[in-house]
């Protein structure tokens, strides 16, 4: 038996790949090789080396080439992959694939980690002193002259830079050079005195730094929970050591950013989705190297190698944003835990309105809970009131006693939010002669009304139409939009306050990449605004003349066959609620809703999230639901329903002996809740059973045999171990 290479490829299927090791170089695991595959080459990981490949070895390829002397990917995250991939029942290959940035899974050298910076050159620094530029090239010299920075910095100090950039080198008096390794910034900014809760909080995840122990910091928005982890970061740093803190979006958190480095004083690499490939590959490297210091990132930055690994904070734990919903279908969160057992370090989940998941991990005693009840200063928590719209005479939706709070909080100068989690005009387009309504033609679902591009658009799979001038059915010409959405809102706002400016924030308005900063930007100024907006500005922002949060049209949330809608409304409602009144103005939150006698709402408002929470997980458990139960779900679809139908009966019958056996329980094969999507049909099955190992096991085999399935090639198909939306 020859000894061969076991080799991860980028492929959805659910095996490794066996090959002779290549001429010249030692394969280890966590090296990437060169590898012919198919008709071309790819470049893999190697997994394990000195197997006994089942096959002959006449049968085998020889690899072409060895790219890493030293592995790339260190023995901790080749063993959290082995697992991750082996838990999200995922193609082993495409977890290794997210685990590489995109330019280290390309047949190239690795990019040099050290990347260049602008810099003053004598000349520059003379012609800082003379006084002799102005404007944008006045400003960019002043901030280089503090200290190099690079792109991304000065991106975020600048926006408009590079014309001065240009120019300043053009005249020879900025150059670019290589970072030098202690070149990082200087911490300007000095952490406030912590209270005494931040305090226990920062001394108990303190204690156990060096071993693995989950924590979950439970604390209302604006309790201080990010100086929790800077000072714990700071800590650590201190050290030696690495932490990373994964935030769910950071398009949405330049201010998260901007205070990390201004306070650590150390590299802070920031690793998000819109950065270069180039960039983010580099930022891997210096993190692998025990440069970074401090990762901060979203959701894939969970496998940033972490060699001298020393805290892993995840903020906004319950944030579905976590949970990458295709390909390799893992949730950052739990990777964040895998990551911190193996690595033997502290993990600190962050949140005002905890999972229910990560609830029952405490009632479990598996998470120890640390609580910030109190908001530092003299920030009082907002009050909450519910409006009943069922007696009021609306406009646009909005009640009299909202507008009347709005018209209030701008006459004192300061700023409302009307929150409303749906983009366009009007969700629904009507005919009054004959009941047509506009319906995307690929999903059966109703078109939103986007009014000011004058066009109808699916929100589920993008299909574009123009707005028809009258009824296509009839020919009617009084097509009436039904139900509001934020646009609707910002017209009836900006009418009904014509002296005050109506800012709208959603992903329409915030497209441009730097639109939601300058948003946010005029907003921390002085001054009356009324923003609408939808769940972009539930996460957070501090907006300190904030002191008006209405909600409208959540009722949807109320009657969902979803079993989750309930912990995501009563998420959704704290955090946008936590908006007002963050700074030393107290807040006023109005609810508007057609059920104010709805249980949810009233223990929500009367006893607050932990409460809410404690009664939803009850619920969970009496009818036994995830986290008390666990649950995979095979999802398929296809142009015809015919070939989803016979793929999920096959599956289906591929798993009936092992669930009679192991206790199983299934459900389906059923339609998916929205049985057509762009065109296509959707149907899924769903596994559940009460214990993870004994779902596991059974499913194992079955998940490899899915994919051997003649009806699986007819389909488009996917597992999903722990599903957040069925
Ligand atoms: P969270 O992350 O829980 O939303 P933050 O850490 O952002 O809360 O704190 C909210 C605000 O309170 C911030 O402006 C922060 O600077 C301030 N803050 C936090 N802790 C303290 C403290 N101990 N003393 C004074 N101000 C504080
Ligand atoms: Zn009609
Ligand atoms: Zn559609």
């Amino acid at each position: 038996m020859p000894s061969v290479l076991r080799v991860a490829l980028p492929v959805p299927l659910p095996t490794l790949f066996d090959y002779l090791p290549p001429a010249a170089g030692e394969a280890r695991p966590g090296s990437r090789v060169l590898v012919p595959f198919g008709r071309g080459k790819a470049v893999g990981v190697v997994v394990e080396t000195e197997v006994e490949s089942a096959l002959g070895g006449a049968r085998l390829k020889q690899a072409l080439r060895l790219l890493d002397d030293t592995p790339l990917l260190d023995a901790e995250l080749m063993k959290t992959l082995a697992w991750a991939a082996d838990y999200w029942l995922g193609a082993p290959g495409e977890a290794y694939a997210n685990a590489l940035p995109l330019a280290l899974r390309e047949d190239k050298p690795l990019p040099d980690t050290h990347e260049e910076v602008w810099a003053l050159t004598v000349a520059g620094r003379s012609a800082l002193d003379a006084g002799s530029r102005k404007g944008g090239s006045r400003r960019l010299l002043e901030t280089l002259a503090a200290a190099p920075l690079g792109a991304a910095e000065l991106h975020e100090r600048l926006p408009d830079w590079r014309d001065a950039a240009r120019r300043l080198a053009a005249a020879g008096l900025i150059e670019r050079v290589r970072r030098e390794a202690d070149a990082a910034p200087q911490p300007v900014t000095a952490a406030p005195a912590l209270s005494a809760e931040q305090h226990a909080a920062v001394d108990a995840v303190g204690a156990e730094l060096g071993r693995f122990q989950p924590f979950l910091l439970d604390g209302v928005t604006g309790s201080g929970k990010t100086e929790v982890y800077l000072a714990l970061i700071e800590r650590v740093i201190a050290e030696g050591k690495q932490a990373l803190l994964l935030v769910p979006e950071i398009g949405l958190a330049p201010q998260t950013v901007r205070r990390v480095r201004e306070r650590l004083g150390v590299p802070v690499e920031v690793l998000h989705s819109n950065l270069a490939e180039g960039d983010r590959a580099r930022a891997w490297l210096r993190a692998r190297d025990g440069e970074a210091r401090v990762i901060l990132g979203t959701r894939s930055a969970v496998f940033t190698p972490l060699p001298r690994a020393g805290l892993i904070v995840v903020d906004e734990e319950h944030d579905g944003a976590y949970k990458q919903q295709e390909g390799f279908r893992y949730h950052a969160r739990d990777l964040a835990l895998l990551r911190g057992r193996a690595l033997g370090v502290p993990v600190l989940l962050g949140s005002a309105t905890p999972s229910l998941e990560s609830l029952a991990n405490v009632e479990a005693g598996r998470y120890r809970a640390l609580h910030l009840r109190a908001r530092p200063g003299a920030i009082r928590p907002p009050q909450v009131q519910i409006v009943d719209m069922r007696a009021q005479r609306l406009e646009h939706g909005l009640s009299p006693t909202l507008l009347a709070a709005v018209a209030d909080a701008v006459a004192r100068g300061e700023q409302a939010l009307v929150f409303r989690n749906r983009r366009g005009y009007a969700p629904v387009l009507l005919c009054h002669q004959c009941g047509w309504h506009a319906e995307c033609p690929r999903c059966e679902h109703p078109l939103t009304l986007h009014a000011g591009r004058r066009q109808l658009i699916c929100h589920h799979c993008d299909y574009h139409a123009r707005l028809p001038e009258h009824c296509p059915s009839c020919d009617a010409p009084d097509l009436k939009p039904q139900g509001q959405g934020t646009e609707r809102l910002e017209e009836a706002l900006a009418a009904r306050f014509p002296d005050t400016p109506v800012l709208r924030i959603d992903r329409e308005t915030t497209r441009r990449r730097d639109a939601f900063d300058e948003l946010l930007e005029r907003l921390r100024g002085e001054g009356p605004a009324i923003l609408v907006g939808t769940q972009m500005l539930a996460k957070g922002h501090d907006l300190p003349n904030l002191t008006l949060v209405a909600i409208v049209g959540v009722d949807e949330g109320l009657h969902s066959v979803d079993f989750r809608a309930s912990e995501r409304l009563a998420q959704l409602i704290v955090q946008v609620a936590g908006r007002a009144g963050r700074a030393s103005k107290p807040g006023r939150v109005i609810l508007q809703t057609h059920h104010p006698d709805h249980p949810l709402l009233r223990q929500l408002l009367a006893q607050g999230y932990a409460a809410a929470a404690k009664e939803l997980l009850a619920e969970r458990r009496s009818v036994q639901l995830p986290p008390y139960m666990h649950q995979v779900l095979l999802r398929a679809d296809a142009h015809q329903r015919e070939h989803v139908e016979a793929f999920l009966h096959e599956a289906y019958g591929m798993l009936l002996p092992a669930a009679a056996q192991a206790e199983l329980a299934i459900a389906g094969p059923m339609p998916a809740p929205m049985p057509l999507r762009a065109g296509r049909h959707r149907g899924q099955l769903l596994v559940e059973a009460g214990s993870r190992a004994v779902l596991h096991a059974a499913l194992r085999p079955w998940a490899r045999g899915l994919s051997a399935l003649p009806s699986a090639r007819r389909v488009r198909w996917s597992l999903d171990v722990d599903p957040v939306d069925l």
